[in-house]
């Protein structure tokens, strides 16, 4: 009997959970936790208009599951907000956090408001009555929120300020993503990018392929892209093609410095139009480089080793899965593979690095964050990166090794080596 795949995404987070601790003889209790929620708080958030009125906006978190530590995750606003989604982003949470071996478990909320509609201070205010209402379940030692779509470190610093207000002392460590400034962490904006690069790497030594002249393709060149874009090619790969919500760059034989490409895209605003020789970016550098059109939907379909998808999720697809030539897929977006393609590249042998692994670089960095708050130290840029290092390199390692012995995927696999490191601390404390 062919199994319908449920396209909701708590459902799936549910079954992926369900598969793998049925796979490896789960402790019952534990899988029962894991399948709900610890707690969801929904705050009503009175906010005095411009124009005089008020609006009641609606806020939420929720707690996923804390057996390996303070729940952790981040705070999205935005106007579309399915509970479901939600509760599947919280789990999956505690899934990344545990393949990555960081103490926390998972949590994920926000407000229901499109950002842009706020004028003048309302940005702020709403923030601040948000950590008003939720100053009680979050914490150091509790909940640690972080920023997610439309939120940022300044954002962070207003919680930072109204909890250590309302608390009678600083207290930097409640949140992470903050501004360098105001107890943020060197390295952190790098730290996602990076981390894929480290994931990446490993994965390619282990399986003893030669990685220097690899071509890449990568979708998205924002925070996540341009950094990984930046540290492939210090690494000897070949980025060839990028692209942002504009349009595609595409050299095939080599975008010869990318970080000429993140100054163009600066100015310009696009990166289809950033063809640089040395300093200058030009449309008429185009035919010198060799480059080429394509269309965004194009770019996961190239002839290259590598592609990695840094943008948005669900963007392979059945429909394009087929289509892709890479044998290699690092998924830095969160669930860029749908369910039904995930199956079509298991059954075509492409090697998926999955999400939970390959940026996990982030909670990685949002951790060293909040450990340097809590015991107030101050660590350097490189070493960030080295501890950086040495946490992607085992988490893979880890996940390579659970890949052989269980003869699953590597996405089945971290979700072996998150069960299990929960399930450890699990039964010391029940
Ligand atoms: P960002 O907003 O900085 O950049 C997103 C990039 O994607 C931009 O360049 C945008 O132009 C591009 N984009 C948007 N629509 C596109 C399209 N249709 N085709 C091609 N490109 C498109 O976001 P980010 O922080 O770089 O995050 C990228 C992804 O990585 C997201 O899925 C995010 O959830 C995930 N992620 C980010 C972090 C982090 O630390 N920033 C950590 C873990 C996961």
């Amino acid at each position: 009997m062919t199994k319908i795949i449920s396209n909701n995404p708590w459902t799936r987070a549910r079954e992926q959970i369900k598969e793998i601790a049925s796979k490896i003889k789960l402790d019952k209790d534990l899988t029962e936790r894991l399948l709900e929620p610890d707690r969801i708080v929904e705050v009503s958030l009175p906010l005095k208009r411009k124009n005089g009125k008020t609006e009641i906006l609606k806020g939420y978190r929720v707690q996923h599951n804390n057996t390996l530590g303070p729940y952790k995750g981040g705070l999205r606003y935005h106007q579309q907000v399915s509970m479901d989604e939600v509760k599947a982003l919280a789990s999956w949470m505690t899934i990344k956090n545990a393949v990555v071996d960081v103490p926390f478990g998972g949590g994920k909320g926000g407000i229901i408001v499109n950002p842009k509609t706020l004028e003048g201070d309302e940005l702020e205010k709403l923030t601040r009555i948000f950590t008003q209402k939720l100053y009680n379940i979050i914490g150091v030692k509790i909940d640690v929120p972080a920023p997610d779509v439309n939120t940022n470190p300044k954002i962070m610093s207003w919680i930072v300020d109204e909890y250590s207000k309302i608390a009678g002392r600083e207290t930097l460590g409640v949140v992470t993503g903050k501004p360098l400034d105001r107890g943020g962490s060197e390295g952190r904006t790098e730290a996602t990018g990076l981390g894929g690069v480290y994931a990446l790497l490993t994965t390619l030594k282990k399986i003893k392929i030669n990685y220097k002249g690899m071509t890449v393709a990568i979708q998205g060149f924002g925070n996540v892209g341009r950094y990984l874009a930046h540290f492939l090619q210090k690494e000897g790969l070949k980025v060839v093609a990028l692209s942002d919500s504009k349009g595609c760059l595409y050299i095939p034989n080599g975008i010869p410095n990318t970080e000429n490409v993140e100054t163009c895209k600066e100015e310009k605003g696009v990166v289809a139009e950033c063809y640089c020789l040395g300093s200058v970016c030009d449309l008429s550098n185009k035919k010198a480089l060799g480059g080429k059109n394509i269309t965004p939907k194009e770019l996961l379909e190239l002839p290259v080793d590598i592609i990695i998808p840094a943008a948005l999720e669900n963007v392979i697809t059945e429909e394009n899965a087929p289509k892709i030539k890479a044998k290699i897929i690092l998924e830095m977006a969160n669930g860029p593979t749908t369910l039904g393609a995930d199956k079509i590249l298991k059954k075509k042998g492409k090697i998926v690095i999955p999400d939970i692994l390959a940026n996990s670089g982030g909670v990685a960095g949002s951790y060293f964050e909040w450990y340097q708050n809590i015991n107030d130290e101050k660590w350097t840029k490189e070493e960030v990166f080295k501890k950086l290092k040495e946490k992607m390199e085992n988490a893979t390692n880890q996940v390579l090794k659970a890949k052989e012995k269980y003869k699953v995927t590597l996405r089945e696999a971290a979700y072996i080596v998150a069960l299990k490191r929960i399930e450890k601390k699990f039964k010391r404390s029940n």
